[in-house]
């Protein structure tokens, strides 16, 4: 009989899937675009790699007790993962979130057992009744221990561990360019210095929305989620990226609908955006001596699912002035 025991013994190993159409026209003889399809993880999410491997290291230090509580300030994958991992070992979780965080996304996570305390977000930081308030007082009750994403360094060492070296086998080592979205930055921090120390020349470039600190903006305003940031977070690895390839919002989600469209991918904003820089990539190095043997690999973190009411909605996209493949509202033919 083929069984796991856990679920849990499916976090990681996802497969590397060729995208054709979405990228437009490229030779035959390359580059070739192969996608890391995160979302076949079993939370659905690349996060779930970066929960188990925080947890393993929580418990080896004695931080995470049995019994223990989890306490995060999250409301998306990240904590679907930890809710996940959680729920199978036997810890409580406590999640806090803004109001502003949608009631589906909070089910998720009550659906997996896990409690979701909800803040205002109209009440000043130093407010007691504040997120960062409200999760330092529950991240200091006995016996809770608070994973912290942006600072803990089994982030970006979940990803040296397992989603470097997958990548690097599945392509025999013939990988050349990495491209990939950062937003803690675990990602291209721990997958970029692993394929690093195989081949020093694999490139390792990083797709950021405009507006984000990472593709040298001031934290202004984008909409698409789990990516860029306002500030620089300590899992970051500020040396790691060769290039960072600015993508905006409108580029991002007409990648997203075309990878549901004509790859059959239902993916997220996020993966749409990194597709758009692998995109732009391969076509900058098509016809080159260099463009011949490169091998891109996009990693596309998460499933469309979260976001139906959103990217794959077209009355939505219609409101931010995004253009809707088919007719536009003035009856010009947009997009494919
Ligand atoms: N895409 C989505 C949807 C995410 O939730 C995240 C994590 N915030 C990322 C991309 C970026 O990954 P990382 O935090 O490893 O940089």
């Amino acid at each position: 009989m083929q069984y796991v025991n856990s679920l849990l013994e499916l976090i990681g190993n996802t497969p590397l899937v060729r995208l054709s159409t979405s990228m437009g026209d490229l030779p035959q003889d390359g580059p070739l675009v192969l996608a890391k399809v995160e979302y076949l993880n079993p939370g659905g999410s690349v996060k779930d790699r970066i929960a188990e491997r925080m947890i393993d290291a929580a418990e080896a230090s004695g931080e995470l007790q049995p019994g223990g509580t989890i306490v995060e300030p999250t409301s998306g994958n990240t904590g679907v993962g930890l809710a996940m991992v959680a729920q199978r070992r036997g810890y409580k979780c406590i999640f806090v979130c803004p109001d502003k965080v949608s009631e589906d996304k909070r089910n998720v996570l009550k659906a997996y057992g896990a409690e979701v305390v909800v803040c205002p977000t109209a009440v000043p930081p130093e407010h007691p009744d504040s997120y960062y308030n409200v999760s330092d007082r529950l991240a200091s009750q006995p016996g809770a221990w608070k994973p912290d994403q942006y600072s803990n360094p089994n982030n970006p060492r979940s990803h040296y561990e397992t989603t470097g070296p997958e990548i690097w086998a599945q392509t025999e080592g013939r990988i050349t360019h990495f491209v990939t979205g950062m937003g803690t930055g675990g990602t291209i921090s721990g997958v970029g210095r692993y394929l690093k120390e195989q081949n020093p020349a694999v490139q390792v470039i990083g797709a950021d929305p405009s507006g984000s600190v990472y593709s040298g903006g001031s934290g202004r305003p984008y909409l698409v989620e789990g990516v860029g940031e306002d500030f620089w977070p300590e899992t970051y690895d500020r040396g790691v990226a060769d290039r960072v390839i600015e993508v905006s919002d409108a580029d991002s989600f007409a990648m997203t609908r075309k990878l549901a469209r004509t790859e059959a991918m239902l993916v997220g904003g996020s993966s749409g955006m990194a597709a758009q820089a692998a995109k732009v990539l391969a076509h900058e190095l098509a016809g080159t001596p260099e463009g011949k043997d490169a091998v891109i690999v996009v990693l596309l973190p998460d499933s469309g699912r979260g976001y139906l009411t959103k990217v794959f909605n077209d009355d939505w996209l219609a409101q931010y002035g995004f253009p809707v493949e088919g007719t536009s509202r003035d009856g010009r033919t947009v997009g494919e």
